[in-house]
């Protein structure tokens, strides 16, 4: 709030500031003399000192007032692209049209709105349909994602969350749908945490007999649950190729793979769990590690040093989702002619580089997968 009462001039007190500043005070006659043709004459008359000079200056007084009326009014109404030139220079009259052409001029700012922040479950085109372990990131930038996989299960999911929140680090939980039936709750619990959700499909089989019910079910339930149908799944074991992987892709989903393997699921000890995915670990990475399907223990209790070992060595935390949308696509390399062979990390570059236009062709083989389903994380 402004002291002064002329600053604040917002459009509706406009007019009223303009016409103190334009019509003067009755007892000053001299300075409207000049102003327009018409009451000229009798405002000089006024100075000659007669009997009627008094009646003469009043008139006077009134005619000018009543120009200055008429002016201010033609002024007021006059088109906008008049007081386009200079607001600034004329202020009666920019302070109403000038504010209005304001608003049309700062109209255009809020174009930022045309790309709203994405919905924190939403993914980019580019992963949409794309089998995907790792995530080519901008150099330098240290981002990981943790991921959770065949919950919501009682006790540990619950733990995880714990410890998640309190190192304020987001993560991944890829749901199995019979039991996200069962605890649609503890699934909520998990969304409201501020973490991503993706689909594992609905029995969490090898060789399901309905690959296409297994997804689509498991869609609805989250759906019902969360209030969205998540966009990214996981393959049970990592299995590409029972049909299900091929439902999610048909469906646009990102088909989730992994790059570090805590090999949690096996009797590791926590310390063996958290070196496993410290010693994978790299940026844009996913580690692979599990809130359900038994016992959780250990993956619990390794979980601490695996976010302070990677936060020592300049990691953040992203969810799957996030991590997507970071993906780094370098721009294409100029001398590509030239025959002059780079450095060292100039080759490793324009390694990268070479790799990048494509969502990593090695994450859309699936090669390297286990055909048979050896309990292999996932
Ligand atoms: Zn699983």
């Amino acid at each position: 709030m402004s002291t002064a009462p002329s600053p604040d001039t917002p459009p509706d007190t406009a007019s009223g500031a303009a016409t103190n500043q334009t019509v003067p005070q009755p007892p000053v006659p001299q300075p409207v003399a000049n102003p327009c043709g018409a009451g000229v004459s009798n405002a000089s008359v006024s100075n000659s000192g007669s009997s009627n000079t008094t009646l003469l200056s009043a008139a006077a007084i009134v005619a000018v007032m009543a120009l200055a009326a008429m002016l201010w009014r033609w002024v007021d109404t006059r088109p906008a692209p008049l007081m386009a030139g200079g607001a600034s220079a004329i202020p009666a009259a920019a302070n109403t049209g000038g504010s209005r052409l304001a608003a049309v001029k700062t109209a255009p700012k809020p174009t930022p709105v045309s790309t709203p922040t994405p919905a924190p479950h939403s993914i980019p085109k580019w992963a949409q349909g794309t089998v995907i372990n790792q995530v080519e990131v901008r150099p330098g930038d240290k981002v990981f994602a943790l991921t959770f996989d065949d919950g919501p299960w009682p006790e540990y999911t619950e733990e995880v969350l714990r410890v998640l929140d309190a190192y304020k680090v987001k993560a991944t939980f890829f749901m199995v749908g019979q039991e996200v039936q069962r605890r649609p709750e503890l699934a909520r619990a998990v969304s409201d945490a501020g973490h991503a959700i993706g689909g594992h499909s609905w029995r969490h089989t090898a060789r399901p007999r309905d690959p296409v019910g297994e997804i689509q079910r498991t869609d609805a339930v989250l759906k019902s649950a969360l209030g969205y149908t998540p966009a990214i799944f996981r393959p049970p074991y990592g299995l590409l190729k029972n049909g299900m992987a091929r439902q999610a892709i048909k469906e646009k989903q990102a088909v989730l793979i992994w790059s570090a393997d805590s090999n949690d699921w096996k009797k590791s000890s926590a310390s063996r769990i958290a070196s496993r995915i410290l010693s994978q670990a790299s940026p844009g990475g996913v580690a692979l590690m599990h809130d359900g399907g038994g016992s959780r223990d250990r993956t619990v209790a390794a979980l601490p040093n695996i976010i302070t070992g990677l936060q020592a060595r300049g990691y953040r935390f992203v969810t799957i989702p996030e991590l997507l949308r970071l993906r780094y696509v370098a721009p294409p390399k100029k001398p590509q002619k030239s025959k002059t062979r780079p450095g060292a990390s100039g080759s490793q570059q324009s390694r990268n580089a070479q790799k990048t236009p494509r969502p990593s062709p090695s994450s859309a083989s699936p090669g390297p997968l286990p055909e048979v389903p050896v309990r292999a994380g996932g």
